[in-house]
């Protein structure tokens, strides 16, 4: 029997990037899923597959309205990640951080469940110390353009806290560090799609300043197990993070992107987002301790595999992908 057998398990923005590879793993470990969404960066077609799956049902819902469910476990993933959607409505944002994570507290306090709330590296700001570990309390303009997202996160880790506090509820946090794979969309907007669809298509890859800004960079099924290792040790709130620490600089990610796929892109220099972080990479000494996990997908294969994905989904439009070396 596995760890999640017979459980039921909510995932909010199950219809995601990372929800639905949540989604999958979670009924691959017979756990019954329900999966809710809104849909505003979810595809319905990074779910089909599961669609006719009896342990699968699909709910869509927005979390900045409470909804009532009897569940076991709540994911709580719901909320835009990449930048330029997370800003296309800073307002909503906030909402489905604040409102979306008291709304999921007050379901999982209800049912006296178990919730993992979705943080991010983004609480850490333009950080100032390096690596990130937990302990860092961050940098983080609180009224400029990333704000709706970085502040929204960080008062979710605070009611969470508020929640465990007062009524001793399992409450888990994990802060997830830039994570990478098959799923995204194609119009995501963060750099590893933007990146690899603009090679695909021959078209020039956009460096937003001099490229020489780090990300540490995390292949999906390692974030996923992270996420389920989290959710079934006891005693152990966090806030952990998951995240690789392999660092690299933007430039050198294109870099690699035009290797694997032979493309004859060019690079070209955009503006830098204002507030852009200059350096990020997880210290997950506390990852390694309490959930004895560790990344094993290096960039390199993680992103072959990414490009398999884009590459399938461009079909027509896009150039072949380089033969696997
Ligand atoms: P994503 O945009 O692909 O998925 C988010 C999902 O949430 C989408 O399906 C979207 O439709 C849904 N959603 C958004 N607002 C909602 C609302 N109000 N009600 C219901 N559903 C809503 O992003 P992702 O990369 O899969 O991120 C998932 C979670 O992980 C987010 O909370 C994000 O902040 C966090 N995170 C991701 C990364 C990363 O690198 N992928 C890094 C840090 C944190
Ligand atoms: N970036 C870039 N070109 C792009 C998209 C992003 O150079 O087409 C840069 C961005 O400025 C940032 C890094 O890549 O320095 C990671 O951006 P992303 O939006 O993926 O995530 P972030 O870590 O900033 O939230």
């Amino acid at each position: 029997m596995s760890i999640t057998d017979n459980k039921r398990v909510l995932v909010t923005g199950g219809a995601g990037f990372l929800g639905s590879h949540l989604c999958k793993r979670l009924l691959g470990d017979g756990a019954e899923v329900i999966c809710l969404d809104n849909f505003y960066t979810g595809q319905k077609r990074n779910i089909m597959h599961m669609m006719n799956d009896p342990m699968f049902t699909i709910l869509e819902h927005d979390i900045t309205v409470p909804i009532n469910l009897q569940v076991d476990e709540i994911y709580n993933l719901a909320c835009p990640a990449s930048p330029p959607h997370y800003q296309y409505d800073p307002i909503h944002t906030m909402k489905t951080s604040v409102m979306g994570i008291i709304h999921m507290l007050g379901l999982t306090k209800r049912v006296n469940g178990k919730i993992m709330h979705a943080s991010t590296s983004e609480v850490y700001g333009d950080p100032e110390i390096h690596p990130q570990s937990e302990s860092y309390w961050g940098h983080v303009n609180p009224n400029g353009y990333r704000a709706c997202y970085d502040e929204g996160k960080r008062s979710a880790e605070t009611i969470c806290f508020d929640y465990k506090r007062m009524h001793d509820l399992q409450v888990k946090i994990v802060r997830i560090f830039n994570t990478y794979g098959p799923n995204m969309h194609p119009e995501d907007g963060r750099v590893v799609s933007n990146f690899i669809v603009q090679a695909l298509k021959n078209e020039p890859i956009t460096i937003y300043g001099d490229g020489l800004q780090t990300r540490s960079f995390c292949y999906a099924d390692d974030l996923i197990e992270g996420f389920v290792r989290m959710m079934s040790k006891d005693n152990f709130c966090g806030p952990v993070n998951l995240g690789n620490p392999g660092e690299f600089t933007v430039r050198e990610l294109a870099e690699m992107i035009l290797d694997i796929t032979g493309s004859k892109s060019q690079l070209i220099e955009k503006p830098l987002p204002s507030d852009d972080p200059k350096h990020r990479k997880p210290d997950i000494t506390l990852a390694k301790q309490e959930l004895d996990w560790v990344p094993v997908v290096p960039l390199e294969e993680g992103l072959k595999r990414t490009i398999k994905y884009f590459d399938e989904l461009l079909g027509a439009d896009s150039i072949p992908a380089k033969p696997r070396r």
